[in-house]
Parts: structure tokens; C-alpha cells; sequence
């Protein structure tokens, strides 16, 4: 432990990898007024001038793409080809299309009024100054950095206050910024725990979190006792209906990605298998020898590996926790269900079958390589168990009948349904 510092851990091996040094109150007063200074200038440049910097921004992680990557791959422990397509391919796709689509949005609207139909009254859209932005640690790079992007477009400066576990790659993410044309002072980063994210809401205009549900229930409220506005993107429990008419085989490949990219750490990671009884012995012969097949292995040393170690021991506690809980309860581990001895944060890729409602599995967000898979005699049934998660990010339901599929997804209870 370095004093004032915090200490960076390879979460496939153990060992340290860097440190950053962390802020104190003070040191985010400072961060947020050198901004706030900073942002006068900036949201007064014409939008083209934003827009064009931003392009830089776009061009300069298109050329540092391998060194993004093998950060991510180092400091967060997933697969490079995951960091590209679902980090760097992510962010450079949003830049692309809000610098586009900036002037078209940030465009002052004409408000239609009912009655006085002899005033014209307009939309206008105005910076709100220094957007705060707090990130969660399974996509370090797209999770701070989109925000970023969109609020740098409006006009707004940033600073940000990376998770305490990959926080390296921000740093990284500065130096693409500034050296694409951002002035230094517009996109201030800030490293630390909760207490460091805490100081970053007394002092910003506007907070964008995401993580926990646990953590953005103290987030809002900090920001609704300083009337600030604030976005709480926030936990899943996301549940897969399987129907019976569903193409099983691309249900057992859509449900293995779903399951397990980034080691099942995704918000919107399939979290429950729901499937009807009628097709679970096909669904279980096509996916059991998918899992099987998903080698976990440091991300490092070999490209071919598929799924990396869990971020951190904490997480890696908590899906222990939530599959012994369910083994405990009677639910039997097909594959896996347990963490991997040595270094590192692996836990077995973990498929489990007979789980029932009253298991944290199916009640609590996990966040890790397992898919609890509970047979089902209806779609009423389906539905009802699906909405009994307050998580409700996403759902997904397997069917080739569109139409009702479509029917079903519009009962299930979520953000949004796929
Ligand atoms: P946490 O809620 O634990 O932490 C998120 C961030 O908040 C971290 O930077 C953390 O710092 C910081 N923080 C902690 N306490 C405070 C506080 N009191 N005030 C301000 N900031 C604070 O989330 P995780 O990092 O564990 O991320 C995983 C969670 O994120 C999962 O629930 C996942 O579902 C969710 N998520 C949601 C997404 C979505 O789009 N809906 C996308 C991705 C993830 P520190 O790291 O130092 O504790």
C-alpha cells in the first residue's frame, strides 16, 4: 500500500501494475475550478470548432486503438478483441455520429403552443457548465468517455472520477483528449474512492453516474440536496425467455455470449435463463459444450483466450457468494461453481440448472461467468418472473414468431427488451 496512493493490481495475476494518486477535497475544488474557468471560453467557440476537436479525439483512439486495448486488457483483465469491439469501436462509433448529429440536436426548437398562437416560443440549449462524471470499473474506457464526448460537445468541461480498480486507462484517455486539441483544463481527471466521488458532487452542476444501485441511491441524493441534476445509470437482472418455438442453437450462442462476454460483468448481461420446460434438454446439449469450451486464461499472454478473470476480489466474493448460495438451496452446477485456485481473480464459467426464486441468483445482481437456467411451463409464468426483479435494464426473448415475441417483450418489464 503507497501512501496516498492507490495501488493498481493485475487482476489475472496479482501483482501490482501502477498507481495513481488520489485526490483529496481540496484537490477536486481545484479540479472543478480550473474547469469552471476553462468552460467559459470553450462553450463560447462556435459548435463546428467543437465538433472538428472532437474528430481529432475520434482519430487520435483510432491510432492508440493497440494501446487502449492492451490497458484494458491488462488493468480490467478482459480480451483485447473484446476491448476493441465493445470499448473503442463503441466510443468511436458515438463520436462519429454526435459530431454529425451535434448542430442538428443542439439546435434552438420551436415550441408549438395551443392557445397563444401569436407567440413564438423556442427550446434553446445552453452548457450547464462542469459535468461530474463517476465510472464503474467493467468498461472503464467507453463508460467515462462517452459522457465526455457528449458534454464537451455541448459545451460543457468534464472531470471525472474513474472506478479505484482500472483508473489507469483514463489517464491514458486524458492524453488522447488533450492531444487531440481539448484544452487540459476541460477535461480534468480526478482518481480515488467513494469519498473522492462524494467531494466531485458537492461542486459540479451535473453528475452522470454509473454503477450500483446501491452507490446511485447515494448518488442521487447527494445531487437532490444540491437541486443538481444528475443521470443514474444503474444495475441488471436481466432475464432471457426461451420459448419453445425458439432456434435453440442460436439461443445456446446468443445466451453464451450474453452470459459470459466481459466474464459476464455487463449490465446488461444475461442474469437469468427462463426457459420452458419442453426445450430444455435441447437448449442444455447445444450450450453445455459452449461453456465448456470457454477456457479462462490471463488476457496478457494468450489472444486466444475468451474470458478473462473478474475485475476485482470483491466481485469475485460476491459470485462465490451467490453460487454457493443457490448450491446450498439444491440448485446443481452443470459447469464450473467454483472460483479457480492460484493467482488472480478466476472463477469457473458456471452453468447451474435447478434454481428456484428464492436464491440470490435470481433476486441479486451477480456479475460474473454463471447463467442460472430455470424451467418454465408457461409464458404467463415467464413474464411474471421476469417483472419480479426490481432490476429492470433489459430483457431478451427467444422466439421465431416476431410478432409475438414482439407482444411479449412489450410485457416484460424493462428498459429495454431485445
Ligand atoms: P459502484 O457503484 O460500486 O461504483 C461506481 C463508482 O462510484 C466508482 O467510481 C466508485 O468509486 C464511486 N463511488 C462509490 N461510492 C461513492 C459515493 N458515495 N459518491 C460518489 N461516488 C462513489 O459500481 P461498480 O464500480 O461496482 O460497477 C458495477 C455496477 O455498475 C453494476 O451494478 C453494473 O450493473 C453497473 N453498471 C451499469 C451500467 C448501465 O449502463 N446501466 C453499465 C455498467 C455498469 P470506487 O470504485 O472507488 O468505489
Amino acid at each position: 500500500m503507497t501512501k496516498g496512493r492507490i495501488e493498481i493490481c493485475s487482476p489475472a495475476t496479482g501483482e501490482p501494475i501502477g498507481t495513481v494518486p488520489i485526490s483529496s477535497a481540496a484537490d477536486v475544488v481545484s479540479a472543478v475550478e480550473k474547469a469552471r474557468n476553462a468552460q467559459v471560453e470553450w462553450g463560447q467557440r462556435p459548435l463546428d470548432e467543437r465538433c472538428a476537436i472532437l474528430r481529432q479525439v475520434k482519430n487520435g483512439i483510432i491510432d492508440r486503438t493497440d494501446d487502449i486495448c492492451d490497458l484494458l486488457s491488462k488493468e480490467q483483465g478482459k480480451p483485447k478483441i473484446e476491448a476493441m469491439v465493445h470499448e473503442v469501436a463503441n466510443l468511436v462509433d458515438l463520436i462519429h455520429y454526435y459530431t454529425n448529429e451535434a448542430p442538428r440536436i443542439l439546435a434552438p426548437e420551436p415550441i408549438p403552443l395551443h392557445l397563444l398562437k401569436h407567440r413564438a416560443s423556442y427550446l434553446h440549449w445552453a452548457p450547464r457548465g462542469v459535468i461530474g462524471i463517476i465510472g464503474p470499473w467493467n468498461f472503464p474506457f467507453m463508460i467515462c468517455n462517452g459522457p465526455a464526448v457528449v458534454g464537451l460537445l455541448a459545451g460543457n468541461a468534464v472531470v471525472i472520477k474513474p472506478s479505484e480498480f482500472p483508473p489507469l486507462i483514463q489517464d491514458l484517455s486524458k492524453e488522447i483528449f488533450v492531444q487531440a486539441g481539448v484544452p487540459e483544463a476541460m477535461y480534468q481527471v480526478v482518481h480515488g474512492y467513494g469519498e473522492t466521488g462524494s467531494a466531485l458532487i458537492d461542486n459540479v452542476d451535473m453528475v452522470e453516474f454509473t454503477g450500483s444501485v446501491a452507490t446511485g441511491r447515494k448518488v442521487a441524493a447527494q445531487c437532490g440536496q444540491r437541486l443538481i441534476p444528475c443521470v443514474t445509470e444503474l444495475g441488471g437482472k436481466a432475464a432471457a425467455l426461451v420459448l419453445p418455438d425458439a432456434n435453440i442453437e442460436r439461443t445456446a450462442r446468443a445466451l453464451a455470449w450474453g452470459g459470459f462476454a466481459n466474464c459476464g460483468q455487463v449490465c446488461a448481461s444475461v442474469e437469468r435463463v427462463l426457459v420452458h420446460r419442453s426445450v430444455l434438454p435441447t437448449l442444455l446439449d447445444k450450450l453445455v459444450p459452449k461453456v465448456v469450451a470457454l477456457k479462462p486464461g490471463n488476457t496478457q499472454e494468450d489472444e486466444s483466450i475468451q474470458i478473462g478473470p473478474l475485475n476485482n476480489r470483491r466481485q469475485r466474493d460476491i459470485v462465490q457468494a451467490r453460487v454457493d448460495d443457490a448450491l446450498a438451496k439444491g440448485a446443481k452446477a452443470l459447469v464450473g461453481g467454483k472460483p479457480i485456485e492460484g493467482p488472480g481473480n478466476f472463477y469457473e464459467p458456471t452453468l447451474l440448472v435447478d434454481v428456484t426464486p428464492d436464491m440470490d441468483i435470481m433476486n441479486m445482481e451477480t456479475f460474473g461467468p454463471v447463467l442460472p437456467i430455470m424451467a418454465m411451463d408457461d409464458e404467463e409464468s415467464m413474464i411474471a418472473e421476469a417483472n419480479r426483479s426490481h432490476l429492470g435494464l433489459l430483457g431478451y426473448v427467444f422466439s421465431k414468431d416476431t410478432e409475438k415475441a414482439r407482444s411479449i417483450a412489450e410485457q416484460v418489464e424493462a428498459g429495454t427488451v431485445m
